[in-house]
């Protein structure tokens, strides 16, 4: 086995406790450990004799206990904790909150040294919430000044850290090897992998920390990006794919629409039909605001398909979905004579295997549906076209799979979540992008208001005015049922207390994930057709659906959702000619979340509100990189990073151009850790 995969309960200081509190923090291995990198270093060079302490600023102090803990109680009931401290120059005080743990840790006379920021408070010295380290029994004698601060949990101390990584590093650092080429460190200035380790971990000087961070951050990158390309390049070869040919009945279908198309629509059209009428496989990634009308683009590029004699697919990511795309193709498409069939999970057995073999037969000519898509058992005669819509709730590989069902077919990718231009360079780096960038006319801005949930009622008065006046309107909670670990309004219990009180005159309806589809089916075409009014629901209505005659869409809880997931659940209304509203009632009493809902307030714009969602975030909450199944990123940050990552994709592109399964000699270390990295998901596409 190799060493660095070797369990850490080996390393000298390991027992059953440690190796407990070290697995817990997700290090299970040497490896692990030596790329669990510090939060943050401490700048021991700024050591401050406590008469020089200034208001607000980071030092180090190096000092005596000379009393015990003090107890006390601040206004908001928050517990702190005084430590008195003296050095040669005064008398300062350590501060912790609700740490009770504190009071049996210092002793008076120990020496300490203490990190923090500092604070002036009516005189007093203090210094808030800081790192301690014991200093006589401290074995880390480090001869820079450069101290890593790691996160710990309970039972694990910095110096533990600080022994285990010497350790290890000592023993098993040479055994990692480097695994970029040699050219592209030197191109990018790169330093050794070694000489990164141990500096991330005991940076010589500020400098050198500088650059092994610098290295590291690449190095993370880099693996991203080549194990994403890999996949990508397994998924298109850039071989040729179909070449599909210009039909006059296309001309013809589109002046027979109830409306026009917009310009935006139009020049997406072209975009999207050059690429069809060009041999190679298209790729192509179509974003479009909320109700921007992408359904509209993928019928007619089916209708293409099925005009050159090829079969269709389209997967959307929920049910209802599903149903409501299969609806509207029917509807343009059944009168010219084409076969359209819906497959989903609800889907009787029998009548599955009846479309999945006419699907194989050919006999099918577009079929419609979730991921049941993508099993196995599904055949097609000839797939021509791949649509995903909502993209981003797919992971590459599902894609792929579908794709895979057909001989190169070209793939469209439809997605109303705008994502970023730096997200994009990763995760789409090899789709070219088509922009619907305007809304179809006559649509009103939907009045957006944030409020308090005291005001309820004033809410629910005006929502009686809206549905008096023919309109109906949308309730999103965050949960299904009340639970007893997440303080948040559930569903069930939002379409009882409008039944009982508030809304008893009307026609209720709830709608959740936990639902029997067919029991969602029923709400939701009762919902179409106007026999509900108030829809109770969970976000299992966030994507696609399309009912143009709610007006007011309310959400509970509204700091619990996301910004651009709020703006999917505001796409549900003003899809009509009436003037929409959505009421986002706030729990939240943090700065950020007030901030969040005025975004929602004022921009009606969703890449501005991805673009903030993303900043006020971070990306791995942003995007859940779970569901994408991306290696989890230790210390890039996809936001921070941009820079470093244009230079990762230039590399990248050089070395596959060069080398496109990684089989050189050279680059062997590097395909390991990227295989290492991306674990079963990349093995399974054989590269
Ligand atoms: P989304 O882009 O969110 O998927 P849809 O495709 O569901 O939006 O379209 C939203 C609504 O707008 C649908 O009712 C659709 O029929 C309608 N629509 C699409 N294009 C146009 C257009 N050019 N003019 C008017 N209405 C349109
Ligand atoms: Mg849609």
């Amino acid at each position: 086995m190799n060493d660095l995969k070797q369990s850490i309960q080996y390393i000298k200081g390991v027992g059953p406790k440690r190796l407990k509190h070290l697995e817990k923090m997700g290090i299970y291995n040497i490896e692990d450990f030596i790329y669990s990198f510090p939060r943050e270093y401490e700048d021991r060079s700024n050591i401050k004799k406590i008469i020089d302490v200034k208001d607000n600023e980071k030092v180090t102090l190096n000092v005596t206990v000379f009393g015990k803990v003090q107890e006390k109680l601040s206004k908001k009931g928050l517990k702190i904790y005084k430590l008195p401290v003296r050095d040669s120059t005064g008398i300062a005080y350590a501060i912790f909150y609700n740490a009770h743990f504190v009071k049996s840790i210092f002793k008076v006379g120990q020496m300490i040294n203490l990190y923090g920021k500092t604070k002036r408070n009516f005189g007093e010295i203090q210094i808030l919430h800081p790192n301690y380290e014991f200093v006589e029994n401290d074995l880390t004698n480090t001869p820079s000044s450069i101290i890593p601060i790691y996160t710990l949990t309970n039972g694990l101390t910095q110096k533990d850290m600080r022994n285990l990584g010497k350790n290890i590093l000592n023993l098993y650092g040479n055994l990692i090897q480097e695994y970029i080429p040699n050219d592209i460190c030197k191109r990018n200035r790169l330093c050794d992998i070694q000489y990164a380790l141990w500096n991330i971990h005991f940076p010589t000087s500020l400098k050198a920390l500088k650059i092994a961070k610098f290295r590291l951050v690449f190095e993370e990158l880099f693996i991203l990006q080549l194990g994403l390309w890999l996949i990508k390049n397994k998924l298109n070869n850039n071989i040729d794919g179909i070449t599909f040919h210009k039909k006059k009945e296309i001309d013809k279908f589109i002046k027979s629409l109830p409306f026009q198309l917009t310009k935006a629509q139009i020049r997406v059209l072209r975009e999207i039909e050059r690429d069809m009428e060009s041999n190679k496989v298209m790729n192509r990634l179509v974003q479009g605001d909320v109700g921007s009308g992408k359904t509209i683009i993928a019928i007619i590029a089916l209708y293409k398909t099925i005009l050159n004699g090829y079969q269709g697919v389209l997967m959307a990511p929920t049910e209802i979905l599903a149903e409501q795309h299969f609806e509207s193709s029917k509807e343009l498409l059944l009168p010219l004579g084409i076969k359209i069939e819906l497959l989903s999970g609800s889907i009787p057995k029998k009548k599955k295997e009846d479309i999945l073999k006419r699907l194989k037969d050919g006999d099918i000519d577009i079929v419609i549906g979730t991921h049941a898509l993508i099993q196995e058992n599904v055949h097609f005669k000839k797939l021509g076209l791949v649509i995903t819509d909502e993209q981003h709730r797919f992971g590459v590989r599902q894609r792929s799979l579908l794709s895979n069902k057909g001989l190169n077919p070209d793939v469209l990718v439809m997605t109303a979540t705008p994502i970023p231009r730096t997200l994009a360079l990763i995760l789409y780096g090899d789709l070219d992008i088509s922009i619907i960038d305007e809304l179809p006319p006559g649509r009103k801005k939907v009045k957006t208001y944030c409020i308090d949930e005291k005001k309820r009622k004033k809410v629910y008065d005006f929502v009686k005015k809206e549905i008096e006046s023919g309109r109906q309107v949308y309730v999103v909670a965050p949960l299904v049922e009340e639970s007893e670990n997440i303080d948040a309004r559930s569903a069930l219990d939002i379409y009882i207390e409008l039944k009982e009180n508030y809304l008893n005159n009307y026609k209720i309806g709830l709608l959740h994930g936990k639902m029997k589809s067919y029991e969602k089916d029923q709400i939701m075409e009762e919902f179409k057709t106007g026999k509900i009014q108030v829809l109770v629901a969970t976000t299992v209505i966030e994507v696609g659906v399309n009912v143009p005659n709610a007006s007011v869409m309310i959400i509970e809880n509204s700091e619990r959702f996301g910004l651009a997931q709020l703006h999917q659940l505001r796409g549900r209304v003003g899809r009509g000619k009436y003037q929409s509203y959505c009421i986002l009632i706030n729990y939240g009493k943090s700065a950020i979340s007030k901030e969040r809902m005025k975004i929602m307030e004022e921009s009606s714009n969703g890449f501005v509100i991805a673009e903030k969602d993303l900043e006020l975030r971070g990306p791995g909450e942003f995007f859940g990189t779970k569901q994408h199944g991306l290696p989890e990123l230790k210390i890039a940050n996809l936001f921070k990073h941009v820079r470093i990552l244009q230079k990762v994709q230039k590399e990248a592109e050089i070395l596959l151009k060069e080398d496109k399964n990684l089989s050189l000699e050279k680059n062997i270390f590097l395909k390991k850790r990227i295989i290492d990295k991306f674990g079963s998901k990349i093995e399974q596409l054989s590269l």
